[in-house]
């Protein structure tokens, strides 16, 4: 579903390169953890993959079920199915939460050629999914994010991607400054996502989250590159071990 290959990535203003020759397949159905040390280009991959300004591909490829999702403008990303977490979800003050999602989802819907969901459906949909992850109404009433706690964020994050029902959602250390309730409510609403039509790329530092969402297959992302593929075991190797090792054996 999510094919990237050999892609190199700059940052837009300086001649520093970021991403190195990256290759990188994510099946439908599957979660895909990628793990790294810090500075080794994991946010830079999440934001090139969902359009986001400031970095300039060099070489390579990235398609979603064949699609060339360089060429395109992040809303038609989005539009296509591709879903960012962000690390530190961004606050919209004056714009209400339950306001943002519907506006949200029904460009969403509108992009591929669905009719609008009607108010009490939209209702009983956002109601339903934000008990699921214990977001209360007031939550929903308020600005995007204004406020709200790190954990309240990417529950709300979650809450964003279980209404957008995107093909790839790729998460972005969503489990950083969460506390072990905040993130087992995330995990959750992950699993809850799983889906053989929709992949999953779960970027992290550590291990604790994957003890939550399982993950597939793992990755390894040194300097720019992917250098090393493994099942869930190569998570516990970093866990106990750190890169050193697994650095210096692919070297
Ligand atoms: P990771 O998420 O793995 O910690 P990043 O993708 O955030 O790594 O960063 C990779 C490298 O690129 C780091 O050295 C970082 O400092 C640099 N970098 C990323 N984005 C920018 C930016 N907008 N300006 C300057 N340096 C950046
Ligand atoms: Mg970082
Ligand atoms: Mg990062």
């Amino acid at each position: 579903m999510l094919e990237i290959k050999n892609l190199h990535v700059k940052l837009e203003d300086e001649d520093k390169a970021i991403l190195k020759g990256l290759d990188l397949k994510v099946e439908a159905g599957k979660v895909h953890a990628i793990m790294g040390p810090n500075g080794s280009g994991k946010s830079t991959l999440s934001y090139v993959l969902s359009g986001r300004d400031g970095y300039e591909v060099t070489d390579g490829s990235a398609t979603l079920d064949g699609e060339d999702l360089l060429e395109l403008e992040a809303e038609e990303r989005a539009a296509l199915g591709i879903f960012l977490a962000f690390q530190y979800p961004v606050e919209i003050p004056g714009v209400g939460n339950m306001t943002f999602l519907r506006t949200a989802v029904n460009a969403q819907r509108k992009a591929r050629g669905e009719e609008e969901l009607s108010a009490t459906d939209f209702l009983k949909e956002v109601r339903a999914k934000a008990k699921s992850l214990k977001i209360d109404a007031d939550m929903l009433k308020r600005p995007v994010n204004v406020g709200f706690s790190g954990g309240e964020k990417k529950r709300n994050e979650i809450l964003q991607m279980a209404m957008l029902e995107p093909k790839m959602c790729i998460l972005d250390e969503t489990d950083s400054g969460l506390d072990v309730d905040a993130m087992k409510l995330v995990s959750e609403g992950v699993n809850a996502l799983r889906d053989e039509g929709r992949g999953f790329l779960v970027i992290t530092h550590y291990q604790r989250l994957l003890d939550h969402i399982k993950p597939d297959v793992v990755h390894i992302l040194a300097n720019g590159r992917i250098v090393k593929t493994g099942g869930p075991e190569l998570a516990l190797e970093v866990e106990n071990n750190g890169y050193a090792d697994i650095l210096a054996e692919v070297e």
